[in-house]
């Protein structure tokens, strides 16, 4: 018989702790958890590879039809795939965070990713994180949450993030890169980020991580029940 999946869409600015904290919230609710941000970076990625110039929309929005990006899922956890090749390992770096920013404004790119989030979403009870995910993807997700914190806490996170990792970087330098990508990700004429209507705003710059999750778990209990 038929059954409407339950999805959550979860949006939210660059480091608020989406991914984390979804992907916590997936395992206690048993949901799939679905990364736009990634199909995104993918698509950055072959850009990158490709040498296309990100200063043309126009050469951006011929080349992206060459990329086909799919996503599955290994033991839970999301595998992105770029013309058949697992790019799990490649996308994560800031490089390509701030070229996924570049690309992602533009129209074709945007209606190739939000078709194939639309299709997993409708067969698959999900959480699924990202820009526009309440306000374009799934406008009628059984909940949605506007997840944000300060910039200055956001750039800390990252920075720590970093420095465990034994990478060197520069606090201010992280700061100003995530406001510009704030900006762009906010000023873009297409689905640009901004909390739907009906979201419920989690601001976590004074809570910690597990607060968070149990905040979330508890909301998606009851849009559940
Ligand atoms: O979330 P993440 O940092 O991986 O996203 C990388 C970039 O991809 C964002 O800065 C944004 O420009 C773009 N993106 C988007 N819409 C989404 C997810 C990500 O435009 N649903």
């Amino acid at each position: 018989m038929w059954k409407m999946s339950f999805n959550v869409a979860m949006d939210g600015p660059a480091g608020a702790g989406k991914s984390t904290v979804a992907r916590a919230v997936a395992k206690e609710m048993g949901l799939i958890y679905v990364d736009t941000g990634a199909m995104y970076r993918a698509m950055a990625l072959f850009m990158l590879r490709e040498g296309v110039d990100l200063k043309d929309s126009g050469k951006i929005a011929e080349n992206c039809t060459r990329a086909d990006i799919t996503i599955r899922y290994e033991d839970g956890v999301q595998v992105v795939c770029l013309n058949g090749e697992n790019v799990n390992g490649y996308i994560r770096t800031e490089e390509v965070g701030e070229a996924a920013s570049v690309i992602s404004p533009v129209p074709l790119v945007r209606e190739n990713m939000v078709r194939l989030q639309k299709a997993l979403a409708a067969r698959s009870d999900c959480i699924m994180d990202g820009r526009d995910i309440g306000t374009c993807v799934l406008p009628e997700a059984q909940l949605k949450i506007y997840l944000t914190a300060s910039s200055e806490v956001r750039a800390k996170r990252r920075y720590d993030e970093l420095t465990a990792k034994g990478e060197s970087c520069d606090l201010q330098q992280i700061k100003a890169d995530i406001e510009d990508r704030d900006y762009r990700d906010m000023h873009r004429e297409m689905s640009p980020l901004k909390q739907a209507e009906d979201a419920v705003l989690v601001d976590t710059s004074d809570m910690t991580q597990e607060e968070v999750i149990a905040e979330i778990t508890k909301l998606c209990g009851q849009a559940r029940a």
